[in-house]
């Protein structure tokens, strides 16, 4: 625990407004060391992005606290295009987000190492970047069209890391991409953050693929982290009916590895009442 965390959010709370308020995060904390990445996961709604930009400072917090290096991440006032000078870059699902239709991929990748190099961190080639993520130095003239979804995730990636980032949140990076190349991306992801020894938050809904590459995993639901541990752990052995009922529901190995779950509004109400098993 002396190591200073790349990210340590406290009780953190969002509410959107309405009638009645959403609350989407409701007292969620995660901590996550350098080198080590950290999952989250659950089905859709639970407030997994909202958590990822709550962290990063693009969403407001209603209550708790973010640290990014022991520094608190004031949440108003950061804007998404100067989250990156902080050191911390942000992936998304589709990759397109992160990329300038109309500048060249080389190009995009040279921003990166720029936005390190005004850090002060060293930084890589653009050419080397681009064979890290298994692309031909070659392609760097090219423009994100031509690229298939996978190959733009791969870039996107290399963009973001080319920054030297000292966190990397991820929100379903690979949930876009086929199912045959979504292993490999994140497996990529997690060996290129850990070998930096950057910190990240891998959000997805794919079970499968968090066992592989996460070091903990915390399970949300309804705003709520039920469960959280050392992976391993989570797996051989859920605490939680919510946690055993979304392993339960993993299709085999051939299966997409999505999460088909339906629950019964008891389960729900039952899931909410269970205290969380954190670890
Ligand atoms: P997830 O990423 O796990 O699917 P979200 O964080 O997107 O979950 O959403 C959590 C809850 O907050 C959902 O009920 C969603 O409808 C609600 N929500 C998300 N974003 C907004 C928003 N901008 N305004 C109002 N409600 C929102
Ligand atoms: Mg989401």
């Amino acid at each position: 625990m002396s190591e200073v965390a790349v990210l340590d959010a406290q009780n953190v709370v969002v509410r959107y407004p309405g009638s009645p308020p959403v609350v989407a995060v409701d007292d969620v904390s995660v901590r996550v060391a350098p080198g080590e990445t950290v999952a989250l996961v659950g089905e859709s709604g639970s407030g997994k992005s909202s958590l990822a930009r709550a962290v990063v400072g693009i969403e407001r917090i209603a209550g708790g606290e973010v640290r990014f290096r022991d520094v608190p991440v004031t949440p108003l006032g950061i804007r998404r295009r100067t989250v990156g000078l902080t050191g911390i870059q942000m992936v998304f699902q589709d990759p397109s987000t992160s990329l300038n239709p109309r500048r060249r991929v080389g190009d995009q990748i040279a921003d990166g190492i720029a936005t390190a190099r005004a850090r002060g961190a060293a930084g890589s080639t653009v050419e080397e970047w681009l064979e890290r993520v298994g692309l031909p130095a070659q392609v760097a003239t090219r423009f994100p069209h031509q690229f298939s979804g996978g190959q733009k995730q791969r870039i996107a990636i290399a963009r973001a890391l080319a920054a030297r980032p000292s966190l990397l949140v991820a929100d379903e990076p690979i949930s876009a991409l086929d199912a045959s190349t979504q292993t490999s991306v994140a497996g990529l992801m997690r060996d290129l953050v850990a070998e930096s020894g950057a910190g990240m938050l891998f959000i997805s809904h794919d079970l499968a693929v968090v066992r592989r590459i996460a070091d903990r995993t915390l399970v949300m639901f309804a705003g709520r982290v039920l469960e959280s541990g050392p992976t391993d752990r989570v797996w051989a052995s859920p605490q939680h009916p919510y946690t055993q009922a979304l392993l339960a529901a993993i299709p085999e190995p051939d299966g997409a590895g999505r999460i088909p779950l339906a629950p019964s509004t008891n389960d729900r109400l039952l899931w909410s009442e269970i205290p969380p098993v954190l670890g």
